[in-house]
């Protein structure tokens, strides 16, 4: 059985994430966390009436969960101390949380070597959103036009989506360095091309209704070619954590994207 803490319990990925540890087989919820939560134990809560687990609401007492996998759905101001804070007590952190930058990834990159403890960053844990962008980076190669279009709800606290930038590192790769557009263009209204990566345009749609979805759109002479991948429930990341926690379990490697699992 893996131990597994998940902080962020209470919101959208949280409660998705409660639902697949205590149905999974090879897992046991040892605790949860969230600083803001009222609840002394989980089963507080009306919808997890049967479930006796301790709700912790300082980083430092989770400790006493006896966790080895931390899953962290909680904001971006916080999930980088979290990450931070499960390595250096020899949890292993499986992040869903965006928002990073690269200098953040590399610091926790950097602790997980220092302590042997390993982890994942991952910006989507959705199996179709990894093909998504793998399939991306290979259209990519013989079309360097590209835009790429994420869609969410509007209660996403980041933008662009953790997805977008990876989805753009990944194409960076491959596509030959170009600046897209018109040489003399101009924006009549400020973020009207969206978001500048390596000459790549980013465009962040938020609004009610949507989970996550993302577009990439490749021209060429006469021809167009479109990617897309559509999270409709949050049930499509949870697969991807499982599979993160019982590979990772124990781990001294630290990685960024669920791609390198699979
Ligand atoms: P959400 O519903 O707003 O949940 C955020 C949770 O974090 C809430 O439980 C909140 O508690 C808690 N929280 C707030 N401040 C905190 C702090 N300082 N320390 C610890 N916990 C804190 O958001 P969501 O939709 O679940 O998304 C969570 C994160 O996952 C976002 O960064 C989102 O972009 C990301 N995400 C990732 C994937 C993926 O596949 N990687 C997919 C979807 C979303 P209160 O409710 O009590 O404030």
């Amino acid at each position: 059985m893996i131990e597994l803490l998940i902080a962020g319990f209470d919101g959208r990925m949280g409660s998705a994430a409660i639902d697949m540890v205590r149905h999974h087989p090879n897992f046991h919820l040892a605790g949860v966390y969230s600083p803001y939560s009222d609840y002394a134990f989980l089963n507080e809560d009306p919808q997890y009436a049967d479930l006796e687990v301790p709700v912790y609401h300082e980083l430092a007492a989770t400790k006493n969960a006896g966790a080895q996998v931390w899953i962290d759905f909680t904001v971006p101001a916080a999930a980088k101390e979290n990450t931070l804070f499960a390595l250096t007590n020899g949890i292993v952190p499986i992040v869903g949380t965006t928002g990073f930058t690269p200098e953040d990834i590399e610091e926790i990159k950097e602790v997980s070597k220092e302590k042997h403890v390993g982890g994942l960053i991952a910006p989507n844990f959705a199996i179709g959103a990894i093909l998504m962008m793998e399939f991306a980076q290979k259209a990519a190669k013989y079309f360097p036009d590209v835009e790429i279009i994420e869609l969410h709800h509007d209660r996403k606290l980041d933008a662009p989506s953790g997805t977008a930038i990876k989805t753009a590192e990944m194409i960076q790769k491959v596509r030959a360095a170009k600046v897209q557009g018109a040489a003399g263009e101009k924006e009549t209204l400020p973020g009207a091309r969206g978001a500048d990566f390596d000459g790549m345009r980013i465009h962040s749609v938020r609004l009610p209704g949507l989970v996550a979805h993302q577009e990439v759109l490749f021209g060429s002479a006469g021809e167009g070619l479109k990617i897309r991948h559509d999270s409709f429930d949050r049930a499509s990341f949870m697969k991807g954590v499982a599979l993160a926690a019982e590979k990772l379990a124990g781990s001294e490697t630290f990685f960024y994207g669920l791609e390198n699992l699979l």
